[in-house]
């Protein structure tokens, strides 16, 4: 049978709303055409993020009526305590309100001026924490992940050989630590092997560095290590998720991401030493240490939720979801960062409007084109989020956990593929206002 089913019935639902195009236009207008200044009630389908927009199972909200919300040694704690070391033997937890909590932390303890933090590919929070503290953030991808079109198994994967050369000429005593991101969000979602992940630690362990998974991501990563590594056709999602995390010092970890909570996050490492600095830092701003920053109720969401996530029927669909989108509109001419990766697709809107030039913003006039069409909200990854220093113009439509059945994925298809037959007649946008920083949050656009 190839027919796509959500392993999961539905037991609440939550309306979305139809709009007309006219009113869209009207909506677009009052927004300047940036699509995160439009209501979320008037958008039929969301795919600005897959980040805590996750749909929570009967368990999750069974269990958050379990919250303990003492201040102190809190159950719940105790419960998501006893799951994450499950997963990742890692020995201290310590929960944050998101992971860019747990990577604030993690970089005022390790990181100073002069040190340099090396990664597969940096995600936005984690490059500017690091940055934040006076070091360098240095993206080391392997070459193939800068063609869009190369099919390979594993693009997310780290470039050893430039690590080592890294280590060679900053000195090891400069690197706090090595980070690799699981999956590789900001390069397309791309997972990273079990070879690269051991090769980056046997590295690591020669030079007496640190290594830590940002695991955002981590059981869309097993899940293709099961499907594509030699050797792991055998293993249970969790058993490739153990041996992953079995390499790892530490990690760093967003639970509105594979922990199907709406909000949360976990910053776990083996080093006593660095757990004592981290929970002093903990107290200052996101709370004691029995819960950092969340309610009870939360920690219990993400103790089941990390359960649920390494379900094998659950990661099948997920995955082949995604696949389904990304293979449905590249196979009838849509340009797209290629292979799907786990939680998106991503258009490469250069190659799609090629009469649009880079700086009239091609990915962000294509969002606006395909809301104003169809009601769906994308988001822009290219020159209006990263400036001069963008690499390719994309349009990211990421596929929150659960939450949409494949008659959507199929209206978004169909919806994308009317946009590309009329793509001639897109044009291009020009800012008409916009702030000191991270101007896509709210600048302002005109239509040429
Ligand atoms: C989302 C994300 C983060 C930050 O987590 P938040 O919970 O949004 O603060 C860090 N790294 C990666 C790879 C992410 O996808």
């Amino acid at each position: 049978m190839n027919t796509i089913i959500e392993p999961f019935r539905i037991k609440s639902v939550e309306p979305i709303r139809q709009t007309t195009s006219e009113e869209r236009e009207i909506y677009l207008e009052k927004a300047g055409y940036n699509l995160f200044l439009i209501d979320a009630r008037n958008i039929l389908i969301d795919l600005l993020t897959d980040s805590g927009t996750n749909a929570m199972s009967t368990e999750q909200w069974a269990a958050m009526m379990r919250g303990d919300e003492s201040y102190a040694g809190s159950e719940s704690f105790f419960r998501m305590e006893r799951v994450v070391r499950d997963l990742t033997g890692l020995k201290h937890v310590i929960p944050t309100h998101q992971g860019r909590a747990a990577e604030r932390i993690l970089f005022t303890v390790l990181c100073r001026k002069g040190h340099v933090v090396p990664n597969n590919t940096h995600f936005d929070t984690t490059r500017a924490n690091i940055e934040f503290t006076g070091a360098r953030a240095v993206d080391l991808p392997i070459a193939g992940a800068a063609d869009t079109q190369a099919r390979l198994d594993f693009k997310g994967n780290m470039d050893v050989a430039a690590l080592e050369r890294l280590i060679e000429s900053e000195g090891a005593q400069n690197i706090p630590l090595v980070m690799l991101t699981v999956t590789n969000n900001s390069g397309g979602g791309q997972p990273v092997s079990m070879e690269n992940i051991a090769a980056v630690k046997r590295v690591t362990t020669q030079h007496g560095i640190p290594f830590y998974l940002d695991a955002c991501r981590f059981a869309e990563n097993a899940w293709f290590i099961g499907q594509r590594e030699a050797g792991f056709a055998g293993f249970t999602p969790k058993q490739i998720a153990q041996k992953m995390f079995s390499y790892a010092d530490g990690c760093t970890f967003s639970a509105k991401k594979d922990a199907f909570a709406n909000i949360g996050g976990l910053l776990c490492t083996n080093d006593d030493r660095v757990a004592v600095l981290e929970t002093n830092l903990l107290i200052l701003t996101e709370g004691f240490p029995t819960y950092g920053g969340l309610a009870g109720r939360d920690l219990e969401a993400i103790a089941v939720g990390l359960e649920e996530v390494l379900h094998p029927d659950y990661l099948r669909y997920r995955i082949a979801s995604t696949g389904y989108l990304g293979r449905h509109i590249a196979d009838h001419g849509v340009p797209i960062v290629e292979p799907p990766g786990g939680h998106a697709i991503y258009i490469d809107a250069a190659r799609m409007l090629p009469q649009v030039p880079k700086h009239q913003f091609p990915a962000q006039a294509l969002a606006v084109e395909l809301y104003r069409h169809a009601g769906i909200r994308s988001v822009e990854i290219g020159s209006v989020m990263f400036g001069a220093h963008a690499q390719h113009e994309l349009l990211r439509l990421a596929i929150p956990r659960r939450v949409y059945t494949q008659s959507h994925i199929d209206y978004v298809v169909e919806a994308i593929l009317e946009v590309n037959q009329q793509r001639d007649r897109i044009r291009g946008l020009a800012i008409e206002s916009e702030p000191p920083s991270l101007r896509h949050f709210s600048a302002r656009f005109r239509r040429l």
